[in-house]
């Protein structure tokens, strides 16, 4: 026996010793007398299935850890000292990202600017409107070798100036050659109880994919990951293969025979369809799609920013799964207070009532967009309080383990049948450090003892 987890409360069935081998949980008895490599004494604390954020962009998550906001900057002074404050913060080599810059703090930036300020590290700066970037000559060296695309600006001599305009894809593409490190993102996975993620980035094909398993690997993350791709055509070898992503631009929304092409060739390489969804636009495009592909069980809307009662009707009608994220409630939420029209307010990130609908709804960060912690989205969902303490939405309030059943779906059809702590099955669990109705109370990161992958500690 690997491992035994001593007077452990499992939901349903009470306190019990808890036996795992080979990864699986093999035995569950009030006592077992078993030797075992590995025993811990849960102390009648509970131990549930570990929990999996069904959309997250762990690269984004990892580089917003070496991030520093420029936003609000008052001049040039301030911009220096920031970006030396950050640089004393990272570990040497890592690059800095920093955000949020605007021309009126100290002028255009580009290497000239930027290498006096600091050239031990890479540093690229991303200008608060997005779109521009400003590189410092490590920056540079660090992208590779030309031909460059037109928006890598060029001196005379054919050099970058270190300014390089809309040409994201490209940049994030050649930036994957050193991918930022995971394991701050690992962890907080230990720290959450988080057993499993299902990456979502728009970027995503076969080769992103290994980036991302080897860099998992390489940061000693035991957690699966499952992996959404653009293309249907993608093999997916050494991570499961997520649904094919589609991204709506809600500036050119697009024919929804398209759509509805990608997801029918989806369909044809036996994968589900997974729609990125925040505005009404999005979502109306995106439900016509599937009216006319047709859905298979496991097609998605991802986040659902906006769901009105007709659409979660349709996406019942559909059988489509709703793949949420409360934490925006809590982080967003005096944002869309201010900014959203007051009409559509009662529509934001919707949950209690499509859960009503019997639709499948499952729960998920978008980190780095919002929090990366689980138990705080969980918390969001049931209060649907911000910040400020407003609450937005109360009739989409759910209980608290409602909440906690968003973390513990099926990666490949998520929302559903939740995964259970049983003889037989996988020992992919978290244990706390309080019963289960003391957890449920506090939904807190802070009663995370333990998170088991696969049977290890
Ligand atoms: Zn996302």
């Amino acid at each position: 026996v690997q491992l035994i987890v001593r007077n452990a409360e499992v939901e349903g069935v009470g306190v019990v010793d808890v036996a795992i081998r080979d990864g699986r949980i093999v035995s569950m008895e009030a006592r077992i007398s078993a030797h075992a490599d590995d025993e811990i004494d849960a102390r009648g604390a509970a131990l549930i299935p570990g929990l999996w954020d069904h959309h997250v962009h762990l690269f984004a998550l990892a580089a917003s850890h070496h991030s520093v906001s420029l936003a609000g900057l008052s001049d040039r002074i301030a911009l220096v000292d920031a970006l030396h404050a950050a640089d004393r913060r990272l570990p040497p080599g890592v690059p800095l990202r920093a955000v949020g810059y605007d021309d009126s703090v100290a002028g255009s930036l580009d290497r000239s600017v930027l290498d006096p300020i600091l050239s031990g590290r890479p540093v690229r700066v991303q200008y608060r409107t997005g779109g521009i970037w400003a590189l410092n000559s490590a920056a540079i060296i660090e992208l590779g070798p030309g031909p460059y695309p037109p928006g890598v600006l060029l001196n005379a001599d054919g050099t970058p100036t270190g300014r390089i305009v809309r040409s994201d894809d490209w940049l994030r593409h050649r930036l994957l050659a050193s991918p930022p490190r995971l394991d701050r993102v690992a962890a907080d996975c230990e720290r959450f109880g988080i057993i499993g993620l299902t990456d979502t980035s728009v970027t995503n094909d076969d080769d992103a994919a290994h980036i991302l398993r080897d860099a998992a690997r390489a940061a000693g993350m035991r957690q699966e990951l499952l992996i959404l791709t653009g293309n249907a055509r993608d093999r997916g070898r050494g991570y499961r293969l997520g649904p094919v992503k589609i991204v709506l631009d809600d500036d050119r929304l697009g024919d929804p025979a398209d759509i509805a092409r990608v997801i029918a060739d989806a369909h044809a390489a036996d994968r589900a369809a997974a729609i990125h969804c925040v505005t009404l636009g999005e979502l109306a495009v995106a439900l016509a799609a599937f009216e006319q592909a047709g859905a298979r069980r496991g097609d998605r809307i991802e986040h659902g920013g906006l769901v009105t009662p007709d659409a979660a009707e349709s996406i019942r009608d559909l059988g489509l799964t709703v793949v949420t994220q409360p934490g925006f409630i809590a982080d967003r939420g005096d944002r869309y207070r201010a900014q959203v029209d007051p009409s559509d307010q009662p529509y934001l990130y919707p949950c209690g009532s499509l859960q009503a609908l019997g639709i499948a709804v499952a729960g998920s960060s978008d980190a780095p967009y919002a929090t990366f912690d689980p138990w705080a989205a969980m918390r969001a969902a049931v209060t649907r309080q911000t910040r400020d303490g407003f609450v937005l939405g109360a009739h989409e309030r759910i209980a608290p383990r409602a909440a906690l059943g968003l973390w513990l779906g099926r990666p490949e059809d998520p929302g559903r049948a939740e995964r259970r702590v049983a003889v037989g099955l996988s020992a992919d669990l978290c244990l706390l450090h309080r019963p289960f109705a003391e957890m449920l109370e506090a939904l807190s990161a802070d009663l995370v003892r333990a998170t088991i992958v696969r049977g290890a500690l």
